[in-house]
């Protein structure tokens, strides 16, 4: 119950991380987006705006250039005399006094003056900037605002360059609405996209923790089992403190044998935890392969003698590499512990090594119970034991290949396993070089 608050609590963490970043994200590129398509389509305005000004400030003959008005029109020198015209059309200047005063407003002719400049006010605030305006409400206009001191005019001391962009503003009017649907849209996805997100986030979490609780489980019921057993036999030691130790022989025996186990366990368990927390560096030397396995095979071949089993070893990779010789030799004694306890009288173990793929390559194999095809996978997980009373009997409890595969794959190699095509098993193992 609380386990699962915990998850929930944290998976609402995540998603509201994920959703926040995925909306910072839109937000920041949509900025972009409607700053850039703001720019392109008043650059070209500003580009005209820009041209006139640099006319009307040099050109002497700019005043005849300008837009004509319908009195003009009309009072003018005939058409074929008048001065042509390039500037853009929908540019119209309007000139003001240093008081404010509009000073060409009968070159605007009067009904365009009426409907929409009779209250516009001169406003200084953005001399020599491109601004943008609203007239009556409703049109929208950019205008260059300028000092004019050209002698045409002692009247005028500033112009000021207006053009419509109602086109421009309703482009990008249409596109920021396109942007307010586009983002709810997003908004919406981003939140079924942040929930499966942090779905995903959380199942490796929720895995390892399960894998934790099991192990600290298992771990307290290996260590409690042998505990009782070792309390057992003392308390009835005890009842009889008279007796002779010959004749309590086998419970004292069964403790030692308790205790010994317990010692192996809490070391294992010790390997285990301290490769989890990663704290456990290797000690890389220079191995001469082949001698090392045949000094680690010593004694072992002893036990197999004294077990009337056959021992050999087919010694051939004849290379010389880095690696940790006290995790390697560990890695050793726990297939050859593993070979014997699991093999019976006359079986056979044995050890080869050899260079495959420019990989240090070595084989415990053995002819004895073998294992399961199907269980094969599983043997390399913690405290898993095929066959768990005899596993009780010879003292195992399932770790040795939990800690043989960490210390493989921490000097970057490959563990596998196979079923031998008579009887028993081959554990291989290639490191790198
Ligand atoms: P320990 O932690 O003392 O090594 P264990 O030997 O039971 O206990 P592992 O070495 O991890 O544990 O092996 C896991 C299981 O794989 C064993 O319980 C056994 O069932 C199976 N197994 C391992 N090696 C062999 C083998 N050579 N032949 C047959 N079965 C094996
Ligand atoms: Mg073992």
């Amino acid at each position: 119950m609380f386990k699962h608050r915990v998850f929930r609590k944290q998976q609402l963490t995540f998603m509201i991380l994920n959703f926040i970043a995925f909306t910072i994200i839109f937000t920041v590129f949509s900025v972009i987006i409607y700053s850039q398509v703001q720019t392109t389509l008043f650059s070209q305005t500003d580009k005209e705006l820009l041209n006139f000004k640099e006319m009307q400030l040099n050109d002497p003959f700019m005043e005849e250039k300008r837009p004509m008005r319908d009195e003009e029109m009309d009072q003018g020198p005939p058409i074929e005399e008048r001065p042509k015209n390039n500037l853009n059309p929908r540019i119209i200047v309007l000139d003001w006094t240093k008081e404010g005063e509009l000073v060409n407003q009968n070159e605007l002719g009067s009904l365009f003056y009426e409907n929409y400049l009779q209250d516009y006010e001169l406003n200084l605030t953005n001399l020599n900037q491109f601004t943008n305006i609203v007239i009556n409400d409703q049109y929208h206009f950019r205008y260059l605002l300028f000092e004019n001191d050209t002698e045409d005019n002692e009247e005028v001391a500033y112009t000021q360059l207006i053009i419509n962009t109602d086109a421009e503003q309703t482009i990008l009017n249409n596109f920021g609405k396109l942007m307010v649907i586009c983002s709810s849209i997003f908004i919406t996805l981003s939140i079924s996209a942040s929930y499966l997100l942090s779905k995903k986030m959380m199942k490796p979490i929720i895995r390892s923790w399960n894998k934790q609780a099991e192990f600290v489980e298992n771990a307290s019921h290996e260590l409690r089992t042998p505990l009782t057993i070792i309390q057992n036999k003392l308390e009835l030691l005890l009842t009889e403190p008279e007796e002779k130790i010959i004749n309590k022989f086998e419970n004292i025996a069964l403790s030692l044998s308790e205790t010994r186990r317990l010692s192996k366990l809490t070391s294992d368990l010790l390997t285990l935890a301290r490769a989890d927390s990663t704290e456990t560096e290797l000690t890389k030397q220079t191995i001469q392969f082949d001698s090392f396995v045949k000094s680690v095979c010593a004694p072992y071949i002893e036990i197999a003698e004294s077990q009337e089993k056959h021992f050999w070893l087919n010694l051939n990779s004849k290379v010389t590499f880095e690696a940790d010789d006290v995790r390697l030799h560990q890695l050793f004694v726990i297939f050859l512990d593993n070979a014997l306890k699991y093999t019976g009288e006359h079986d056979s173990i044995g050890v080869k090594t050899y260079m495959e793929d420019q990989k240090v390559v070595f084989e415990v194999t053995d002819t004895g119970i073998g294992i399961n095809e199907k269980n094969m996978n599983s043997i390399f997980e913690r405290f898993y034991r095929e066959d768990k009373a005899r596993s009780r009997e010879t003292g195992g409890v399932g770790l040795g290949l939990s800690i043989a595969q960490w210390i493989v794959t921490k000097h970057g190699g490959t563990i596998s396993v196979f079923k031998n095509q008579h009887k028993g098993t081959t554990f291989k193992v290639r490191l790198p070089k």
